[in-house]
Parts: C-alpha cells; structure tokens; sequence
C-alpha cells in the first residue's frame, strides 16, 4: 500500500500525496549555457523526463536560472550547495524548487529563517538530501565512522528538525548510499518517522548496466512496500538513460503505463533468424514511443515459426523468424511473409497503422 505523505508542487507537477511517481534527473551541461543546458531538458523531456535538476556551483549558474525556469517544458530545481546567495537568485529566477541543505547553510552564514520565509513567500519547495559521503563527523563517530541506515536517517532528521524549528513543512528528503541494502534500511526506517515526500536515488549506483540493476532492486523493493514519490536513476552514462530505466522501473511495477512493450523470445536452438539484432532495432526506433500519447502496444519478435505466433499470442503485431525470412502476424494470425530485410520496415508500418 503507498504510504501517502505530504503533497508539494513542483510547479505543476505535484509530488507527494496520493500522486503518481515520478521521474527526474539532472542535466550535466554547465547550467550558464544556457542553449546547452535547455537542448538537453528538451531530450530528458522527449524520453519522460518530468522534472529536471540543475547545478548551480557559481554566480554565471545562478544568473542563468531565470531563462532556464522560463524555457524549460518540465519543472527546474536549483541544486544549491553552502551559497545561500544562490538560494534567493534561485527562488527569484521562479525556480520550482531548490535543493539545500538546512545544515550546510546553517554552517554557512545562517540565513535559514530568511531562506524559509522566502520559499514560503514565493510557494516554493525544498529538498533536503543527505548523502553517505558528507555526514558531518560527529554522527559518523556514533556510528562507528560508517555511513549505516541509522546514521543516514540521523542526519536526515537533524536536517528535518533545522526546517521545523523554522516551522517550515514543503520540503522532499533524500538519502543517498551507493549500497542497496544500506538505501532500503535507510528510506524505509525514515519512511516510519515521518511523512515528507521521500525522492529514491542509489548514488554513485555506477556505469549503465550495474547501475540499473542497483537501482532497479533498491526502487523496486521501496515502491513495493509503498515508499517513495519520485526517483531519480544515477547512472555513469547520458542522462537520457536514466529516465528510460525510470521510466521502465515504474512501468514494470505497474506505477505507470506502459506505452510500448516488446514481448521477445530468449531464442533457442531452433531459432531462424537474428532475434536480437531485430530486437534491439526495433527498441531504437520505438525508444520515443508512447511520449505523444500514443495507445499501449505490444509487439513480438519470436525467432521461429513453429512456435513463435502461437507463444506471443496475445501481442498485438508481431514477426515469427524464417530462414532469411519473418512471418509477419496480427494477435496472434499470420498476415504475410517478408524477407528479412524488409521485417522492421513492415513492423514500423504497421506501428503506425495501429
Ligand atoms: S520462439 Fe522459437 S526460437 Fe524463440 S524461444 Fe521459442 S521456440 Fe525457440
């Protein structure tokens, strides 16, 4: 059962509450240019991405939030660190969010109440994210100098009560940990303590491949018990990536619709023809599928004809692989055969007949 946890708006984009889950990211162009950094929201944006982070390590950084909350087509959060200056240049810009920590500005200069009143004047939310590497020395000591779940959640609720001293309530948390398990413990026990949106991320989950794996168990395992309100996948790789292994986290648990779905065989030794090369062609051209709208389909890509209509039946187009030849099928029936070079063509076609 989801957790149902306090509602704020990104924008438009609400997160908490009873809301869909959603999917974020963060660019990394130099936030400053600014053509950059809005190419690539654009490209997030077209693979579903629906909130976007920014870096904001400088004054040029700063100075170029304001076009970017303008332009951009998802909402934008400032990722600010220590400068509190940055904090008031994000919230003017019209920034939907910012990200901060109450601790570090406190260290800092100690304008926290100030930056409180003013996100509360302008009805923008905040997010805390305690990370395993910067925990401040004195709870590392209490837990033995290692980053463990409690010590996680003990500087997440350190940072929680700075805002509520503050008596300030919109804000998200993270808690980031390269570990799984140490990321499960650590959001499911602060899920018990409080009721704040939590945003999901293993950070540091590493290059494409371990990094999805990391991501998928830690998300999968939180979403399922009904913890977290919006993710964001960390990979070593384009950012493009980390919203379609979002997105297909979500999908696949049934958190969001899953517009595309391919249903290939794992090939056998009777196979005919090269199901994985077809497969993977067809994933690229259908990458964007579902952005517009467009209705759920599922297409097969089956390596034989004895057994590969009959097996995905229940795809809505699909091809059953010959000797250099494919079967082309429609729910299950065969319409027509092509020769091999001209299966993804007629697959796209029909794509877009359905
Ligand atoms: S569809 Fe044919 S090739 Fe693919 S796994 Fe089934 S029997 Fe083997």
């Amino acid at each position: 059962m989801r957790k149902i946890t306090r509602k704020l708006m990104l924008k438009n984009v609400p997160v908490g509450g009873n809301s869909p889950v959603t999917v974020q990211s963060m660019c990394t162009t130099r936030t400053h240019e600014v053509q950059q950094t809005l190419e690539q929201i654009e490209q997030l944006h077209e693979a579903g991405c629906e909130i976007i982070r920014v870096a904001v390590p400088g004054g040029q950084d700063a100075t170029a939030l304001r076009e970017l909350a303008e332009k951009s087509p998802i909402p934008v959060v400032a990722d600010v660190h220590f400068q509190s200056l940055y904090v008031f240049h994000a919230f003017d810009a019209g920034v939907a969010g910012v990200r901060v920590n109450p601790g570090n500005i406190r260290k800092f200069n100690d304008k926290l109440q100030e930056i409180v009143n003013a996100a509360k004047l302008n009805g923008i939310p905040l997010r805390i994210g305690v990370n395993a590497g910067s925990l401040d020395d004195e709870i590392l000591k209490k837990h033995g100098e290692t980053a463990t779940a409690d010590a996680l959640v003990e500087a997440a609720m350190k940072e929680v009560r700075l805002f509520e001293d503050c008596n300030f309530h919109d804000f998200a948390i993270s808690l980031k940990h390269h570990d799984v398990n140490t990321t499960v413990d650590a959001y499911s026990k602060l899920s018990e303590l409080v009721d704040y949106p939590l945003h999901l991320g293993v950070t540091e989950a590493g290059p494409k491949f371990q990094g999805t794996i990391k991501s998928a168990v830690a998300f999968g395992a939180l979403l399922r018990a009904g913890i977290g309100d919006t993710i964001r996948v960390s990979l070593t790789d384009n950012p493009i990536e980390e919203v379609r292994v979002g997105r297909e986290i979500l999908m696949s648990l049934g958190l969001k619709t899953r517009a595309l779905e391919i249903i290939s065989c794992p090939t056998c030794g009777r196979i005919e023809t090269d199901v994985i090369e077809l497969t993977a062609r067809l994933e690229t051209a259908l990458q964007n599928y579902g952005q517009l709208g467009e209705k759920p389909l599922k297409i097969a890509v089956m390596g034989c004809i004895v057994n590969g209509p009959g097996e995905a039946r229940d795809a809505d187009i699909g091809v059953a692989g010959g000797k250099g030849k494919g079967d082309i099928f429609v729910r299950g029936k065969v319409i027509k055969t092509v020769p091999e070079a001209a299966i993804i063509p007629q697959l796209l076609r029909l794509v877009e007949e359905f």
